[in-house]
């Protein structure tokens, strides 16, 4: 006797089942979907479980990711504290951690519709290339990129500039969509 189930939910439904992001009727049906399903609330489960994974990471600093609006506001609901830095194109912010931050991310505005894809590119101030992360999710974006990057490699950074760079990777070519410049400052030592 076979205990697949005969109509499966698909993955991103039950994401964003997970994430609440689901209007009231689709939720339903998931909902009732899964109440009668052991096959589809196992795969339920196991996304659950690798999200518990990555807030763990993330929460431990070792994460480096382009997240969206949902998860973000996910590991708030978790209990995490975000620090957050907004940054428009061309423009520059002054940023820090803080003991109490489980994490810190930049939320660059930009509209990258029609854009097939997307790399960030981290850079330091004279524009050398240090990091990128690849092909980063462009469809809901929502007029901004979040960007993670690891706390725990912000906590023991020096003062020091970053810039993020969007680019449009085209063919061979890339194109600068638009630049964001990080001014970090350690906070000072703790007086023992
Ligand atoms: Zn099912």
């Amino acid at each position: 006797m076979s205990i697949a189930c005969a109509t499966p939910l698909e993955r991103s439904l039950l994401v964003d089942y997970w994430l609440a992001e689901l209007a009231p009727a689709a939720e339903e049906r998931v909902e009732e979907h899964l109440l009668s399903c052991v096959p589809c609330s196992g795969v339920l489960r196991s996304l659950v479980d690798l999200a518990a994974g990555i807030r763990t990471a993330t929460r431990k600093g070792i994460v480096r990711a382009v997240v969206t609006r949902a998860f973000l506001e996910r590991l708030r609901a978790e209990g995490l504290h975000v620090r957050e830095y907004r940054v428009v194109p061309g423009g520059s912010v002054q940023c820090t951690v803080a003991p109490e931050d489980d994490l810190v991310v930049a939320r660059l505005s930009i509209e990258l519709e029609g854009i097939g894809r997307v790399d960030l590119a981290i850079c330091d101030d004279s524009g050398r290339e240090k990091e990128r992360v690849r092909d980063i999710p462009v469809s809901g974006a929502h007029g901004e990129v979040i960007f993670l990057p690891r706390t725990a490699s912000l906590r023991a950074a020096p003062a020091g500039v970053d810039r993020l760079k969007l680019l449009a990777v085209e063919q061979e070519a890339e194109r600068l969509l638009a630049e964001y410049v990080f001014v970090h400052t350690p906070l000072p030592a703790e007086p023992a």
